[in-house]
């Protein structure tokens, strides 16, 4: 015992090739193994095969057989001889040849030895041994046959329950989508693949007639499978990129490693062994980090812990079984399928869970959401009301404005009224009152010039001082015109020089020419200036004469005479020329 112990713990280390063993099943006690010896390539000229041999003494007619515990093995011959060395049964079988052709359809290998108690030589050759403890069992039909039925209800039961966790998970993803449910639907898909790989329920159900799939699915696929959804499932579950990135890191690189050695096996069989170490060392790393994760305090790292620690459990159950070092039975043989399935379980349970903390969490803040939804609703009601009145308030304060505009241009449209009302009165009043001024200026005037000249000047008095001749009147003009002297009306330049004709000046500054009577009541005057004085003296000092008399006296044509003392007498209608006293007053334009 302790030395099996002690093989256990080194191939533990090293995982070291084991030899195969042909064992007595515990219920065979009617056979007995006298000799056994085991060696590459003894008697069978094949060095490929690792052959065991062994002698049996057979005491009872029951029947009985073998059963190799390892369908994977891709060769297996097997032998039985009589005591002189002839071969009564041989058996040529493996993962390598088609399901349809054993001679038990069972998913492990069976050589029926149904022969006559004796004494036999059992020699079995198997190719490519696993690094593992190997056996062959004898057993008696009737235990097979019971074992068997056991085995396979177990097996229903235990990949029944991988597919209801399976299809449960995968409808909660389709419902719910949560990324965690597929991930763990893909996780079981890793188990199944490599539970049904162990057991040899892929070839006897899935590749039947495909030896070469099986084959692949076997060595490339199943394990792979069952790492790289592992890993995934971890890593998400968890959360070990948040505790530890390196360590996820880590894993993938030992995941791209294995395939990538995995792949180099395929020409180079020998670094297959590499392979198995990276497939532990990811187990081991991912047990110690959800251990520290849940000491971290990730409540759910926990229930990983202890779902994983069954399956830790059922793999040293395993080795343990498999070093002998406690029997094989039915439960300890699928120990590691128990493991599975109490993970599956708690993995179950904390996915569950997880996923009503998480409902939980979404709940409470769909309240939080909901409280704070509706604060927002009565805080924008109450805006609204604070809005409408203010706008009142405006439309308030807008209507009085207008009224008291309105208003306002009322007033301000009666007192404009009343102004140009006033106004026009005033014009009116003001007119009436030149008018009426106009007319008493005039009778005054009339009643003084008739009291200074009791007399009418007579034309020939008129003449005397005013004789037919320019000159004196011009010089009257000019005297009227510049009392001190010439005024330039353009530069006010007091300096000319006096030309010929008339006494025009001539400004010596900007040389403009002015004519005496310009600007004066004579200008463009078409007859002499002394009968124009005489005309403007009779009209002024409003001397009761027809033209026709006036015609006759100063010698000119009537028409000439009324025309000139129409403009005479316009003259004295205008408003500059009230205050004259004397004909002379009006001789000048005034500006
Ligand atoms: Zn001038």
């Amino acid at each position: 015992m302790v030395a099996r112990i002690i093989q256990l713990l080194v191939c533990l280390y090293l995982i070291l090739p084991a030899h195969a063993q042909l064992v007595l099943d515990e219920h065979a006690s009617d056979i007995f193994l006298t000799d056994q010896n085991s060696s590459f390539g003894i008697d069978a000229g094949d060095s490929h095969y690792y052959w065991i041999e062994t002698k049996i003494q057979k005491n009872t007619t029951s029947d009985f057989l073998i059963e190799c515990l390892a369908p994977q093995l891709k060769d297996i011959k097997a032998y039985v001889l009589t005591e002189s060395n002839d071969t009564i049964r041989s058996f040529v079988t493996g993962a390598n040849y088609p399901f349809g052709q054993r001679d038990l359809l069972h998913k492990n290998f069976v050589f029926p030895l149904n022969m006559e108690p004796g004494k036999y030589t059992i020699r079995i050759g198997v190719r490519d041994i696993q690094p593992d403890e190997l056996y062959f069992k004898i057993r008696s039909d009737h235990f097979f046959t019971e074992y068997a039925i056991s085995e396979y209800f177990f097996l229903g039961c235990y990949y029944g329950v991988l597919l209801i966790v399976l299809l449960y998970n995968l409808f909660l993803y389709i419902k719910g989508a949560m990324r965690v449910h597929i991930l763990y639907v893909l996780y079981i898909i890793g188990c199944i693949a490599l539970s049904v790989r162990e057991d040899g329920m892929a070839y006897q159900y899935v590749f039947s007639y495909f030896p070469v799939f099986n084959y692949i699915f076997n060595i490339y696929l199943a394990k792979p499978i069952f790492l790289s959804t592992f890993i995934i499932y971890s890593v998400s579950f968890l959360e070990i990129r948040s505790y530890w990135p390196t360590i996820k890191k880590l894993l993938l690189y030992l995941l791209a490693a294995y395939i990538l050695i995995l792949l180099t096996s395929i020409a180079l069989p020998g670094v297959a062994i590499l392979s198995e170490y990276i497939f532990f060392s990811v187990f081991i790393i991912v047990y110690i980090t959800s251990f520290f994760i849940a000491r971290r305090g990730n409540f759910f790292a926990y229930y990983f812990f202890a779902g994983f620690s069954m399956v830790m459990l059922s793999v040293l159950l395993n080795l343990l079984r498999a070093f002998n070092i406690i029997p094989s039975t039915i439960f300890t043989v699928y120990s590691f399928n128990y493991g599975i399935i109490l993970e599956v379980i708690i993995f179950s349970i904390a996915l569950a869970d997880k996923i009503r903390i998480i409902q939980e969490e979404k709940e409470q803040n769909k309240e939080a959401l909901i409280v704070q939804l509706s604060e927002n609703d009565l805080l924008q009601q109450r805006l609204i009301i604070e809005l409408k009145e203010k706008k009142d308030l405006q439309d308030k304060v807008n209507r009085e404005l207008e009224d008291k505009v309105r208003a306002r241009t009322i007033e301000l449209q009666t007192a404009n009224e009343k102004l140009e009302a006033f106004a026009k009165e005033t014009d009116r009043l003001n007119s009436e009152l030149d008018r009426f001024n106009y007319s008493l200026q005039k009778e005054i005037k009339a009643e003084k010039v008739s009291r200074i000249y009791n007399q009418e000047v007579t034309y020939e008095e008129f003449l005397k001082t005013y004789p037919d001749d320019d000159d004196t009147c011009l010089k009257v003009i000019q005297q009227l015109k510049w009392p001190e002297g010439f005024v330039c009306r353009k530069c006010e330049n007091t300096k000319a020089s006096t030309m010929p004709v008339w006494y025009r000046k001539k400004c010596s500054k900007c040389g403009a020419i002015e004519s005496i009577t310009a600007n004066t009541l004579f200008h463009h005057l078409k007859f002499p200036l002394n009968k124009a004085f005489y005309l403007t003296y009779v009209e002024f000092s409003n001397i009761k004469q027809t033209d026709e008399a006036l015609s006759d006296l100063i010698d000119l044509r009537k028409p000439t005479i009324w025309a000139f003392r129409k403009k005479v007498e316009e003259r004295m209608g205008e408003k500059n020329y009230l205050k004259a006293t004397n004909w002379k007053d009006i001789v000048l334009d005034q500006i």
